[in-house]
């Protein structure tokens, strides 16, 4: 993702090591993460530090293993990182070029749902400007994939701009519709907050599969039959849509440079992303690294 307040044309990482804490929303399981800066050129990499040996994913498009739920990354060994999602879209909408994710678990800590607290880590540590040329991928021809009425797709456009629509079976939500350009920074005000949201009548089902194990309503939004069973409410009118932007974002970073092109979806979710990245990037005709 670009966007125009991004006028500096250099790579940037962070300051400063960040650590967090916490548990995954798919496992449960309790994870602690030393994100440091990283290198000119290294793009977002990730490292089980829990491993002795293989243990670095490269964060790619083609190296994603799994969309269910969550988006995942392993490398040739096998070793995995899952729900990356939510970092990535912070490091692209913070304009992180370059980063060196140590986890000592399989799931990234899910936090409040968001990715507002990776926004204020990456805030509180500051950010480096680096001494090379910041690569970014033009769009230059329209690519879409669909899958019965979901679609993504992404066309040529000077800057980042994204419109989104959702559609569920809850009278809560209906029908949500959002469209964004991302300028002057907007992402932490208009979609950092967004959190991951669930149904209450889908928890039960998803537990025995093994998902939404660290699933609380510290961390999603739960829609029952008649009303939002979170105290607070919700941090958005339109909370639902905006965190598929989100989800998207992070998605979209996958290409390994930040896109400048048009993104559309409807309906849509980690598996579609995966799939706009693979066609678009298997044929060298339809974009250029600038
Ligand atoms: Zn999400």
């Amino acid at each position: 993702m670009i966007d125009s307040a991004d006028k500096n044309q250099k790579q940037q990482t962070i300051k400063k090591d960040i650590c967090f804490s916490g548990v995954g929303l798919h496992t449960g399981k309790f994870a602690k993460v030393i994100i440091k800066p990283g290198n000119d050129n290294t793009g977002i990499v990730f490292i089980r530090s829990d491993i002795k040996h293989n243990n670095q994913i490269n964060a790619l498009w083609s190296n994603v293993s799994s969309t269910i739920l969550s988006t995942t990354i392993s490398n040739e060994h096998n070793i995995s990182v899952s729900t990356i999602e939510h970092l990535m879209s912070a490091f692209s909408g913070m304009h992180i070029d370059n980063a060196m994710v140590l986890i000592d678990s399989s799931e990234v800590p899910i936090m409040d749902g968001s990715s507002e607290p990776f926004v204020k880590l990456i805030e509180h540590s500051g950010i480096k400007v680096q001494n090379s040329k910041r690569k970014v991928i033009e769009i230059k021809k329209e690519i879409e994939v669909f899958n019965d009425d979901s679609f993504v797709k992404i066309s040529p456009n000077k800057e980042f701009s994204i419109d989104f629509e959702i559609e569920f079976e809850s009278h809560l939500i209906n029908k949500q519709a959002c469209q964004l350009q991302l300028v002057n920074g907007n992402y932490k005000s208009d979609i950092s907050s967004a959190r991951t949201f669930g149904f209450e009548r889908d928890v039960n089902q998803l537990r025995s599969k093994g998902f939404a194990l660290g699933g609380s309503l510290e961390n999603a939004v739960v829609v029952g039959e008649n009303n939002i069973l979170n105290k607070e409410g919700l941090r958005y009118k339109d909370e639902f849509v905006r965190h598929k932007i989100l989800d998207s974002i992070g998605d979209l970073y996958l290409a390994g440079y930040p896109v400048r092109g048009y993104f559309s979806g409807r309906k849509s979710g980690h598996f579609l992303n995966n799939e706009l990245l693979k066609k678009l990037l298997s044929d060298e005709s339809n974009y250029q690294i600038v």
